[in-house]
């Protein structure tokens, strides 16, 4: 009786299954802002490519170069960047797509560097940890049609892949696979910098906090000062008379604002928000917490907070972690209502 047939089948299943376990590695595309056209890249073997948007790719595929790393990315500005992974470059409309895969975990620590390496405390980098990785399940496959899970941008996480360290990896193996989920799923695990004093509800486990622990160091009040001049370029508006908010969330957050010039129009205040930061600078409208008046030509914001206020306030969760909570008891307060679990 022939034995090899079935050894052999043997190994074909097993070999299938653990490649079937193997979780797949995150696609982030790198220079999500930047778009470079041109890059010059060093490879493990010390050879160097030149890549042009505009020259040299393929047809089919669009696609001009891969490597399984380590490479060194130089672009015209900017120091050489390091990336210790494999990396596929494509050219679309005249911008190199440069996509690095990698590991869930080294994710979530590149997001750490991003995101949180200024707290102080090892809990709350854990509580943080559990976050990002909450946040990278739940929303994977957001850029699939564009060929890549996450962008590098606060669009989706901020990641740092340069600043990788023994400290954030550690507060990553700590809490190794752990994911909150409510009704046995992974939840949109939102946070932001500060909420101001109260977050903003959303689900069961999103609930309205009065955050006492981000207000105990101090207010985190903002004010900005626009020109009609201001909001015109932001908006790409060419009046502005007036702007005023019209509906408030639960919370106090402005909702809806109608700005007022040869017409009237309605503006979702989380887009006015991110089109003020993306042409003004992200120091301008910091939240969606505020009173807005006129004075004269100019519109001033008075606010509190800083980001969406949906989920972990980073600040809150900071204080915490120093005054002794553990990560789980931090997670347990911003995410009402979820289980830790793999
Ligand atoms: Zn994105
Ligand atoms: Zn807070």
């Amino acid at each position: 009786m022939n034995r090899v047939l079935p050894i052999c089948v043997l190994v074909t299943v097993l070999i299938t299954g653990w490649l079937y376990a193997q979780p797949a590695p995150i696609r982030v595309r790198l220079f999500s802002v930047e778009q470079p056209s041109e890059v010059r890249i060093t490879t493990p073997d010390g050879q160097t490519v030149l890549l042009d948007a505009g020259k040299g790719a393929r047809r089919d595929t669009g696609k001009i170069f891969r490597s399984d790393g380590p490479v060194t990315i130089v672009r015209a500005r900017g120091e050489g960047v390091r990336v210790p992974y494999p990396i596929e470059v494509s050219a679309r409309n005249g911008a190199l797509v440069i996509i690095t895969e990698l590991p869930l975990e080294d994710y979530v620590a590149a997001v750490l560097a991003g995101e949180s390496s200024g707290f102080r405390a090892e809990e709350s980098l854990k509580a943080m940890a559990v976050a990002a990785r909450t946040w990278a399940v739940h929303f994977l496959n957001r850029h699939k049609t564009e060929g890549f899970d996450f962008c590098d941008t606060t669009h989706c996480q901020d990641f740092r892949v340069t600043a990788l360290s023994t400290r954030l990896r550690k507060a990553v193996e700590a809490t190794s696979n752990e994911v909150l989920r409510y009704d046995g799923r992974p939840i949109p695990a939102y946070y932001h910098q500060d909420c101001g004093g109260i977050t903003e509800p959303r689900a069961p486990y999103l609930g309205q906090l009065r955050d006492s622990f981000c207000v105990s160091r101090g207010p985190s009040k903002w004010s900005a000062e626009l020109t009609s001049s201001d909001l015109r370029s932001a908006l790409g508006l060419t009046e502005i008379y007036g702007i005023e908010v019209v509906e408030r969330t639960g919370s106090g957050r402005a909702q809806r604002l109608r700005i007022t010039g040869s017409g009237s129009r309605m503006i979702d205040a989380e887009a006015f928000r991110l089109a003020i930061g993306r042409t003004l600078g992200w120091n301008k409208i910091r939240s969606d917490l505020y009173e807005l008046r006129r004075s004269g030509d100019h519109f001033i914001f008075e606010g509190v907070g800083a980001g969406h206020g949906i989920g972990l306030c980073q600040t809150g969760a900071a204080v915490m972690g120093e005054r002794g909570y553990t990560y789980k008891e931090i997670l347990a307060y911003y995410y009402p209502n979820t289980t830790l679990a793999p």
